[in-house]
């Protein structure tokens, strides 16, 4: 095993990483920004070092100085969690040209998954069905052509994509100029990458995705699916496990697709291999996250298997522990990701001190999160501050713990989307398990207002207080005139922050 592993992260994810090696009597190394002097995975591991300002780009993805670190403390592992380089092939490359183990997959292997479009050849060619699309095309009257022979609905993706960003749905022929410019640019300042493809858009597909697991001596295993449909703007903020869309017969094809795509990558360590499921319950290769996902403690709980534990392992040369038969589903498991945003105010960031904290435990709780009473939220990094996880026997049960979960879940200081996701726990769909990734935007979740006047009235009174507060204190131009707008503005979106 290895002598000491550096956490190329933060946050949550970071002190998850702390805990794994812990467990493993493995010695940590924490690296943070200036921003990040006082967080909890700088607290949690056993040595910790600055490696630059509050912007990534100037420390979490400066490769040089990581490695430096890495050299000076006689680390010999680097866990690089999800996110920041861990996607990044030329970071693994770096790693093991210095002699230190990227905890993760072969460079090779990351660069080949990281490419939407030769991903989905290398899937076409061992049979794992994707989505109808195109390949790269540059010229942009050619993918309009392209698109228009698909038949709309379509979307624009950036072959660099990731986290919902450079895509565009189109749902007419006058919109694909305009989106495929919009797609192109959002893909060049997040990606460095302007390269696009079309795919047939999918309407109300399920995203389902299987957990794999692969030794560096060619063992593959799948660790079950996990429901990912509950999105926000494509991203994923509600996950479970299993998935009630799935029965034996079709969860038996989608793992054995799943474990060919990471054959087929020659692939080792922990990944997900992401599929779109349609109404028809026909299933989609959508693409390979090369990383530990987010969501993976659901899969934790319902399989008993601790795959941040197993990554480490894999990554030490040892041989899977566990054989396919090994692995089984043991009851249903919820994952609420808490951010600090406002949900009554369009989700916008709510960086600051956070005054009160009280997590929630007992019976089947988990609470992974990177936050402390005192500690102050920054402005600077994605504001995920905590994943909230239930496990029960039955769906019904991981809903009713999320449920008094969340009840518990004490806040105070920052906005947190806490009151969000306990609509979406007690939304009736939701709970029949009537999903799809645009049930956020169908259900209108933070738009329904509560019939309740009183709740009215006194969100009214707050307001107001609210706005004389500021008036009083001088605080930015609320003078009389922006006072009533404001008001007036506020009572007209009623709706968007009543609870
Ligand atoms: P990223 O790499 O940015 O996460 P993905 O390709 O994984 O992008 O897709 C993210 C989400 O976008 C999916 O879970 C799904 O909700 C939506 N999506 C992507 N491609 C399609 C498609 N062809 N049809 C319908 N929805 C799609």
């Amino acid at each position: 095993m290895f002598k000491k592993v550096l956490i190329a992260n933060r946050g949550e994810i970071a002190v998850r990483l702390i805990r794994a090696c812990r467990e493993l009597e493995i010695p940590t190394v924490a690296i943070y920004s200036e921003a990040d002097r006082n967080s909890l995975h700088v607290r949690c591991a056993d040595e910790a070092y600055c490696v630059g300002p509050p912007p990534s780009a100037q420390s979490y993805l400066v490769i040089d100085k990581i490695l430096e670190v890495a050299e000076k403390t006689g680390t010999d592992a680097i866990h690089p969690g999800y996110g920041f380089l861990a996607e990044n092939p030329e970071f693994a490359k770096l790693c093991k040209d210095h002699n230190i183990t990227f905890v993760g997959p072969s460079a090779e292997a990351i660069e080949m998954m990281g490419h939407k479009t030769v991903a989905r050849k290398t899937m076409q060619n061992v049979g794992v069905p994707v989505v109808p699309g195109t390949e790269t095309v540059d010229d942009d009257d050619v993918l309009a052509s392209r698109a228009k022979e698909m038949s709309f609905p379509v979307m624009i993706k950036a072959v660099a994509g990731g986290g919902g960003k450079g895509m565009r749905i189109v749902r007419e022929e006058k919109e694909i100029k305009e989106a495929i410019r919009a797609a192109r640019s959002e893909a060049k300042s997040s990606f460095g990458d302007d390269t696009v493809y079309v795919e047939k858009y999918l309407e109300e597909p399920r995203h389902i995705e299987f957990q794999i697991l692969a030794d560096r001596h060619g063992n593959v295993i799948h660790l079950l699916e996990r429901e990912c449909s509950i999105q926000r703007r494509h991203q994923k903020v509600i996950e479970e496990a299993p998935s009630m869309a799935l029965d034996d017969d079709l969860r038996e094809k989608m793992g054995k697709a799943a474990v060919d795509a990471a054959k087929a990558a020659r692939y080792w360590s922990a990944g997900t291999v992401e599929f779109l499921v349609d109404r028809e319950k026909n299933y989609y290769f959508l693409e390979m996250n090369t990383r530990l996902q987010v969501e993976h403690p659901v899969t934790e709980m319902i399989t008993g298997i601790d795959i941040a534990k197993e990554m480490f392992k894999i990554a030490a040369g040892e041989k899977l522990s566990i054989s396919q038969e090994d692995v089984k589903m043991n009851g249903w498991a919820m994952e609420c990701r808490i951010y600090a945003e406002d949900p009554f105010n369009n989700f916008l960031p709510s960086p600051g001190k956070i005054l009160t904290l009280r997590e929630p435990s007992g019976p089947g709780v988990r609470d992974d999160s990177g936050v402390f009473a005192g500690y102050e939220v920054p402005l600077h990094y994605d504001p995920m501050i905590s994943k909230l996880c239930t496990w029960g026997g039955t769906r019904t049960e991981s809903i009713q713990r999320m449920k008094r979960a969340l009840g518990e879940y004490v806040i105070k200081g920052i906005k947190t989307t806490i009151p969000f996701h306990q609509r979406v726990m007690n939304n009736e769909k939701f709970l029949a398990g009537n999903i799809h990734t645009g049930f956020i935007e169908d259900e209108c979740i933070m738009e329904t207002s509560d019939d309740s006047e009183d709740l009215m009235n006194v969100a009214l009174v707050a307001a107001a207080l609210h706005l004389q507060r500021k008036s009083r204190e001088g605080v930015g131009t609320a003078g009389p005139e922006k006072t009533g707008t404001d008001a007036w503005k506020m009572m007209g979106r009623r709706s968007r922050w009543v609870t």
